[in-house]
Parts: structure tokens; C-alpha cells; sequence
């Protein structure tokens, strides 16, 4: 437990909460996100240097906090360790649309980014389902990807620059607004995707793009994964198409039950669905230019061009409500990976075979971004009993980094990945990782156990 002397001078510096003020703070994801019970809510950059110096001097172990959204354990705390939540780091600069950039603060939600970003007709070029909470410090610290990755990059890519509190207590002040900066190693990226092992991202500039206001949504159903790669290679090539997001059916089949739109799946037919999003200058353009696309493709098993906003909204409610398998299938055991495009079917038919040699009665969902081949896998057993974790594990990380993929494709490592980082990293990779980090971090106080032990 924190001492009273620690959490008084904490208490010095800026807002802090303990006791009954943080159980009625939102956990977010993860229950045991806040079991720490002590949480840090500082303003500014200042006050984050201030908190981490006294962490230091008291040897105490940090947690940084954003949206808490994740889905890697990485803000998971424990007592005796001192969360520093961003969310008061929340202001939102002026969109620049002519140079391309914004600045914003870590604690801003990535949907505060975006409504300030449209007014001047322009978009941070990345998306994520958890839009209204995830925070630009948790996605630069997770290197978030989301559903605009194959044409506009993951949160790598958007970032510009970034301030950052390191573990000794300076500041990394790398806030350039321009893309060509070449003074030797590029720092910020050891940060960004660096799950707060390496410092508190405090600010950040983002880079644009424009904003399509007007699109059209179609699910599309086909025989094999291999089918829809190639229709989604045509449809790019036909300019225009903001997004490809995959479902195999008992995925589709088991969110569109829960949100009584059974119908919607039922409609196409193929084991594999596509959602495609395609821009256009007005609704009616971008859907006629879509039903012009999808009649051209030889492999297509039935598609639905969505008429009206709420129909294409309801497509994505099938897409987005990824904790209904949770839902029904509880306790299962959740992968985030990327498979190359032309294995996606032979990692998924052979992912079956491996999970059903494990138990016939094991229940598979994947979906997730196809131009990525990023998958989201889960694997539960029925009644909520908890499914034989290495077996599983092994099943679906085995062959894949063979085939050029990763076993961690956006999500990050945080505890819930990293004996499938021990077992599948590259040992060179794994060695300069922890020198690194112990380099910055001797006494290993920053967000401990994340990544590696
Ligand atoms: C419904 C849903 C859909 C999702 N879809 C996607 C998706 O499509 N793509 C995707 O990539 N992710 C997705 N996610 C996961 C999640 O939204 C991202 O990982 C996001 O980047 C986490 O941001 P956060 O602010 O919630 O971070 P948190 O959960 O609070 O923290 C995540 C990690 O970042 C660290 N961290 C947080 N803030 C800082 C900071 N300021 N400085 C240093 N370290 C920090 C934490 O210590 C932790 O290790 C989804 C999650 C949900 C619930």
C-alpha cells in the first residue's frame, strides 16, 4: 500500500483520488484496471514530471492511464502501484487543414479529435470502434490500428510529433508539425507502441487527411477468404473505399442475433462476409458506384448495398458489437493477429482443424480488418468454462510467424500477450528491448511486467 506521507505530497502536485473516489470511477475494460486505488490525475506536463520524480524518490511502480479500452491487460494495476490517469490532458488544438496537423493533448478522445478535425472538413486518418474513450496517449502508447489502417497507416504513421515524460523526469519535447524531420534516430517511435514502458505520451501532433463526408456501406458474401481478397484488390483499384471489414458467419451469426438483425447476414450467403465502405460525392453516388463495383465481381455470393444511413448503421452494429460473443460465449480466449493476405485461408481452415483437435466443442470467431489481415480471433467453450490456454495458444500461433504474420497485430502485448512474445520474439528483438527499457528505466518503475517480466 501507498504510504499517507507519499499520497499527501502526491496529493501537493495535483488532483488525486483514493478510497471510495476511485470505486466510482469507470474501470473501463478491465475490472482490475484500477485495483491499484490510488490514482494520479495531473494537468499538465509539469505536474506529470512532478509525479513521476516522486515516484521515483519513493521508489513507487506507474500505470499510466487513458480510455482504459484496451484489450491487452496493459493498464491492469495492482495495489501498491500509483495509476496516473490522463484524462484531464484533454485539450484539443486547432485543426491546421492546410499543413495537414492538429495538436492535442494525450488525455483528448480520438472522437473529440475527429468532431474538431470535421469542422475544417478533415479526418486524423485512423478509427477505432472505441472512439468515444480510447485516448490519443493510449493509442500512440498501443500503436492502435482500427478499421482505416490499409490506406492511411497505424497510429505510427499519424504521429507527426509527441511530447513525452520520460522515467527519470525530463521531457522529450519532439512536437514538429511537418513530415520530413531526419536528425538521426527518430525517438519518438521507441515510445510510440512502447505500452508506457518507456514514458507518459503528454502531447502529440497528428497528421490529416481529408474528410469523405458522403459513403455508402455494402455486406458482401463470399466462398473463401481468398474471394474476398480479391474483390477487396478490385474495389481498392475502383478508388474510394474507406474501409473492408471481415467476418467469418458465426461471427456475423452471433452479433446479429443479439442486435435482432438475424436477417442481415441471413441475406448473403458464403462463410466469408465483407463490409465495404466506399466514398462518393453524395450518398446516392457512392452507392451506385459501389453496386457498379460489386456487380463486376465474379466471386460474389449475394450483397446488400445499404439504402439509408440506419440500414448501414445497423451493417456496422454487426461489425462493432464485438463483446457480444462475449455475451454468449463467456471466459473465451481473445487473439488479435495478422495473417498475410494470401494465407488467410489456409491459417483459418488450418486454425479450425488445430482448435477442433483440441475439442470438437470449442466455438471459433473471427472477424476483423481485411486489408490488413489483421484477425480477431476467439476461442470459448460452452457454459463459460475456460478453454486449455496453451493448447489454444499454441493453435493459433503457431504457423504464423512462418508465414510472415505477427502474433500481435494492434492490441499490443500489455500481460495478456507476452508468453507469446517470450515464446514467439525474436530473442535479438527481445534483448534490445529490455536493455532499452532498463537503459531509461533502471529501476523498472514504469507500468512493470507490461511487454516482459
Ligand atoms: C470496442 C472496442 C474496439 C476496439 N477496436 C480497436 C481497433 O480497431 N484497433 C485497435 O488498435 N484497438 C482497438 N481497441 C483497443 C483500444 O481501444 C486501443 O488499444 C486504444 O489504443 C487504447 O487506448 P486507451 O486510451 O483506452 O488506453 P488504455 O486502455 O488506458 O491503456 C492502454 C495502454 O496504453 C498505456 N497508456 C495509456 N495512456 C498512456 C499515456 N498517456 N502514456 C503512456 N502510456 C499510456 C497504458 O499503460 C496501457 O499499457 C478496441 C477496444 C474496444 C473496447
Amino acid at each position: 500500500m501507498l504510504s499517507a506521507d507519499f499520497i499527501s505530497a502526491l496529493e501537493a502536485i495535483c488532483t488525486a483520488r483514493h478510497g471510495a473516489a476511485v470505486a466510482t470511477m469507470d474501470a473501463g475494460v478491465d475490472e482490475g484496471n484500477l485495483a491499484a486505488g490510488v490514482v494520479a490525475l495531473p494537468a499538465s506536463t509539469q505536474q506529470v514530471q512532478a509525479v513521476i520524480r516522486l515516484c521515483r524518490q519513493h521508489k513507487v511502480q506507474v500505470v499510466p492511464q487513458g480510455g482504459r479500452t484496451g484489450l491487452a491487460g496493459g493498464a491492469l494495476s495492482a495495489p501498491g502501484q500509483l495509476i496516473i490517469d490522463m484524462n484531464r490532458f484533454d485539450r484539443v488544438g486547432d485543426p491546421d487543414a492546410v499543413a495537414g496537423c492538429i495538436e492535442v493533448e494525450a488525455g483528448a478522445t480520438l472522437q473529440a479529435v475527429q468532431d474538431a478535425c470535421s469542422k475544417v472538413g478533415c479526418s486524423p486518418g485512423i478509427d477505432l470502434a472505441a472512439r468515444g474513450s480510447a485516448t490519443i496517449g493510449g493509442m500512440v502508447a498501443t500503436n492502435a490500428g482500427g478499421m482505416e489502417a490499409f490506406r492511411c497507416g497505424v497510429m505510427r504513421n499519424r504521429v507527426l510529433g509527441l511530447e513525452a515524460v520520460l522515467p527519470d523526469g525530463s521531457v522529450l519535447n519532439d512536437l514538429t508539425r511537418v513530415r520530413k524531420v531526419n536528425e538521426g534516430f527518430d525517438i519518438k517511435h521507441m515510445l510510440i507502441g512502447s505500452e508506457g514502458r518507456l514514458g507518459i505520451v503528454t502531447r502529440a501532433v497528428l497528421a490529416l487527411e481529408p474528410l469523405e463526408t458522403a459513403a455508402a456501406t455494402a455486406l458482401t458474401g463470399f466462398a473463401t477468404a481468398r474471394d474476398a481478397v480479391e474483390a477487396f484488390a478490385m474495389l481498392k483499384a475502383a478508388g474510394g473505399l474507406l474501409r473492408a471489414e471481415i467476418m467469418w458467419r458465426p461471427y456475423a451469426e452471433v452479433t446479429a442475433a443479439q442486435t435482432g438483425l438475424e436477417a442481415i447476414p441471413a441475406a448473403c450467403e458464403g462463410d466469408v462476409l465483407v463490409l465495404f465502405e466506399m466514398a462518393g460525392d453524395s450518398h446516392d453516388t457512392a452507392a451506385e458506384k459501389l453496386q457498379d463495383a460489386l456487380s463486376e465481381l465474379p466471386t460474389l455470393q449475394g450483397g446488400l448495398v445499404a439504402q439509408s444511413e440506419s440500414q448501414a448503421a445497423d451493417f456496422w452494429r454487426i461489425r462493432e458489437d464485438s463483446f457480444a460473443v462475449e455475451r454468449v460465449w463467456p471466459g473465451g480466449l481473445w487473439y488479435d493477429v495478422t495473417v498475410p493476405l494470401d494465407r488467410l485461408d489456409d491459417y483459418t481452415q488450418g486454425l479450425q482443424a488445430r482448435v477442433q483437435a483440441v475439442s470438437p466443442e470449442l466455438f471459433v470467431s473471427i472477424m476483423g480488418h481485411l486489408g490488413d489481415g489483421n484477425l480477431h480471433i476467439t476461442i470459448a467453450a460452452p457454459g463459460g468454462a475456460s478453454p486449455v490456454k496453451d493448447r489454444c495458444d499454441a493453435a493459433v500461433f503457431d504457423r504464423l510467424k512462418d508465414m510472415g504474420g505477427s502474433i500481435s497485430a494492434e492490441h499490443g502485448i500489455g500481460l495478456e500477450k507476452r508468453e507469446a512474445f517470450a515464446a514467439h520474439g525474436d530473442p535479438s528483438r527481445q534483448a534490445l528491448t529490455r536493455q532499452i527499457a532498463r537503459s531509461l528505466d533502471p529501476d523498472g518503475l514504469m507500468n512493470p511486467g507490461k511487454i516482459f517480466v
